[in-house]
């Protein structure tokens, strides 16, 4: 199945894509990691990307586009995957859907307040992207599946996000009813428990199948 996980920034996108990509056993494509490798491995995209990433704003769609072209085409995407945050933008949509047939659209729905909440209590691992929350963490401060020290994301702190929920608000939200009117919509109440949404999500593919 080729899956979207739509929603805004800390509604557990990057969370639930691990969980429910193990299951299904199809890859994760998540743009901001790919966004971040880039940096971290200094490309000329990389460079680029971390201008607009680091005030809050999403990277140009043609930038964006042709990362996503380019994973699409190798060959363990070929049985199906998760594109977690990507589109984010009604061109990036339209795009999509001259290169990919989207099977299932899944909407995490949060409420802004929690959002502020998870985004900036979010810690995460720079070496496997495993997503973590202080709330959870107690004492730890490592990773539990490679031992890397966590650190707070850079967008993560308070000032970046503001205008991230503002630019999901403008850009990503529109998606919203571009795959309703596809009739690929499936909304998930996502203020919950980590397992309690992933539940509801396998439920939710297990009936679109
Ligand atoms: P994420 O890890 O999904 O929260 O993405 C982090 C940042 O990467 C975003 O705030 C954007 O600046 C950039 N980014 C990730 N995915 C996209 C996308 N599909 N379109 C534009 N920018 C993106
Ligand atoms: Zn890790």
């Amino acid at each position: 199945m080729n899956i979207i996980f739509l929603g805004p920034p800390g509604a557990g996108k990057g969370t639930q894509a691990q969980i429910i990509c193990a299951n299904l056993g199809i890859p994760q494509i998540s743009t901001g990691d790919m966004l971040r490798s880039a940096i971290a491995a200094k490309t000329e995209t990389g460079m680029l990307a971390k201008t607009f990433m680091d005030g809050g704003q999403l990277v140009p769609d043609e930038v964006v586009i042709a990362i996503v072209k380019e994973r699409l085409a190798m060959d363990d995407c070929q049985k199906g995957y998760i594109l977690d945050g990507f589109p984010r933008t009604v061109q990036q949509a339209t795009e999509l859907g001259n290169i990919a047939k989207i099977d299932v659209c899944i909407d995490l729905d949060v409420d802004d307040e929690v959002l502020v909440k998870r985004l900036s209590g979010r810690r995460v691992c720079p070496t496997c992207g495993a997503p973590y929350h202080v709330n959870m963490l107690g004492d730890q401060t490592t990773c539990k599946a490679d031992g890397t020290e966590l650190i707070q994301r850079d967008d993560d702190k308070a000032e970046t996000v503001l205008s991230r929920l503002q630019v999901y608000h403008q850009k990503t939200a529109p998606l919203i009813d571009f795959y309703a009117e596809l009739g690929l919509l499936k909304k998930i109440e996502a203020n919950a428990a980590p397992d309690e949404i992933s539940d509801n999500i396998m439920k939710t593919l297990e009936a679109s199948r």
